[in-house]
């Protein structure tokens, strides 16, 4: 009878996509692409888990490439490494429409910094997807002032798996979603976040905004 129980727990579970990635290879199972976004706010591991999960397709000897903005070039110019300084190797791209070329024969493509390239990676990873690869988009959901980030609410929309990670807030200890600017720049982009940002819950985010000098006097009193 084919009743919920006559499934394996494998097959019912999504996850399984990340714990066991299959690419097909040219083996008998067709190759199908796919899109994976982890998402969330600064130092809430989106870097460790792409690396993770790129790390583990290596393992099942699938054809990695691993690619970031151009513009991001806090630690290594063609590493992509994590606040816990996990690293993987990658290929620096200014535009998106790059991966096209690159990516040729991969089985698996990951992004980070995702937030940081332009509407146009949308189409790039769909592209991507559609001609059989798997796609793994880490990236910022929202930017210092807690709003969308460039094009990752459209990349959310178009994933076929969608993970948010979040951070530990520095003033409470809650869950943080939110990366909070300490230094004094409106500009959307200000890399060498370790000192510029705190990951922050709500509250903690809204109390900083409200009224930062305030809030930054009465931690600094705390310590
Ligand atoms: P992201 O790519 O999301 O910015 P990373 O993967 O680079 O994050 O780094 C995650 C690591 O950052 C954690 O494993 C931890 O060691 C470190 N870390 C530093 N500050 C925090 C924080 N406030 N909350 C959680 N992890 C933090
Ligand atoms: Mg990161």
């Amino acid at each position: 009878m084919h009743n919920l129980f006559s499934y394996s727990a494998t097959q019912l579970l999504p996850t399984k996509l990340f714990i066991e990635p299959r690419g097909g290879n040219g083996r008998d199972v067709p190759r199908r692409g796919w899109i994976e976004v982890v998402c969330g706010s600064m130092f809430s591991g989106k870097t460790e888990e792409l690396i993770r999960r790129l790390n583990r397709a290596k393992i099942a000897r699938q054809r990695v490439e691993i690619f970031k903005p151009a513009l991001d070039t806090r630690y290594h110019l063609e590493d992509v490494v994590s606040h816990n300084a996990n690293s993987i190797r990658s290929t620096p791209v200014p535009v998106a429409q790059e991966m096209l070329l690159l990516a040729g024969g991969c089985d698996v493509v990951g992004i980070d910094e995702a937030q940081f390239f332009d509407e146009s990676l949308i189409d790039v990873c769909v592209q991507l997807a559609n001609r059989g690869t798997r796609v793994i988009v880490a990236g910022l959901d929202m930017d210092f002032q807690g709003r969308p980030f460039g094009p990752m609410p459209a990349l959310m929309a178009v994933a076929e798996f969608v993970t948010k990670v979040h951070a530990v807030c520095v003033c409470c200890g809650e869950i943080a979603s939110y990366s909070f600017r300490v230094a004094a720049s409106e500009d959307k982009i200000l890399l060498g976040e370790t000192d510029a940002y705190e990951a922050r819950c709500r509250p903690c985010f809204l109390a900083g905004m409200q009224g930062k000098s305030v809030v930054e006097a009465a931690r600094r009193h705390e310590h």
